[in-house]
């Protein structure tokens, strides 16, 4: 991994990526902008405990990933999640960059439906101590208002990316990305359907694709 830049928020964009697709990458390149964060960190999941195994194998996730975000400066891989044993837990990645990174604000990325169950992760209340939350709007998902987290966003939410700066953790604030309806299921089944991803993920990521037939259809 490259050196990180000595100041400025670090942005952890964590997912299965199965596969990372142009939602993801436009999303994460808007934020990198937006924010002026540091670098931002891709941080491929191992294995997801919580939901379905992924299709592909976490090798050629993290090529993939690698693939796509090879020549964009600011952009990282982090395989940590990978090389830890047992079930990803982001509070367990958070807790490690927060050793490694003192002092530094971290923004933690996730869609807006990920943040819709963020009560439900585990030390959901830790993870708001470590890290700020960047919630990235997407298609069909409905900003909460009420609740817990409507409550949440009322206490915590800032329009100010100054405010990201300004303070390590704890703050949370929402962007309306620029709406991709782009879905790793719905990539998935494109290509499982013998129809082609192109112009849905960087080529670097087709050619990986059907070179290794890691979606197709099992015969
Ligand atoms: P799946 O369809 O398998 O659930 P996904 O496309 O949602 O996959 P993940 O790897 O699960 O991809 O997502 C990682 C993070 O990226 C999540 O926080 C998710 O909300 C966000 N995300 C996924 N697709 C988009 C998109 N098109 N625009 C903005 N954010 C996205």
């Amino acid at each position: 991994m490259s050196a990180t830049a000595s100041s400025g928020p670090v942005g952890i964009f964590g997912g299965t990526f199965d596969p990372i697709h142009l939602g993801h990458l436009r999303t994460g390149f808007e934020l990198l902008q937006l924010l002026s964060l540091a670098e931002l960190r891709w941080i491929p999941v191992g294995d997801p405990g919580h939901r379905e195994a992924p299709l592909a194998s976490a090798e050629l996730r993290l090529a993939m990933l690698r693939a796509a975000v090879a020549d964009q400066p600011g952009f990282v891989v982090d395989d940590r999640e990978m090389r830890r044993a047992g079930a990803s837990f982001t509070i367990d990645t958070l807790e490690e960059l927060r050793a490694e990174l003192p002092g530094r604000p971290l923004c933690l990325v996730l869609g807006m439906d990920a943040f819709l169950g963020f009560t439900r992760w585990r030390r959901w209340q830790d993870i708001l101590a470590l890290a700020h939350l960047v919630v990235a709007h997407r298609p069909g998902w409905e900003r909460p208002m009420e609740g817990e987290l409507g409550g949440l966003l009322a206490a915590r939410g800032t329009t100010l990316a100054a405010d990201l700066h300004a303070a390590t953790a704890g703050r949370i604030y929402v962007h309306a990305v620029t709406q991709l309806e782009i879905s790793s299921t719905g990539l998935r089944d494109i290509i499982t359907s013998g129809r082609d991803p192109r112009f849905l993920v960087p080529e670097p990521v087709r050619t990986i694709i059907l070179e290794t037939g890691c979606y197709a259809r099992a015969p």
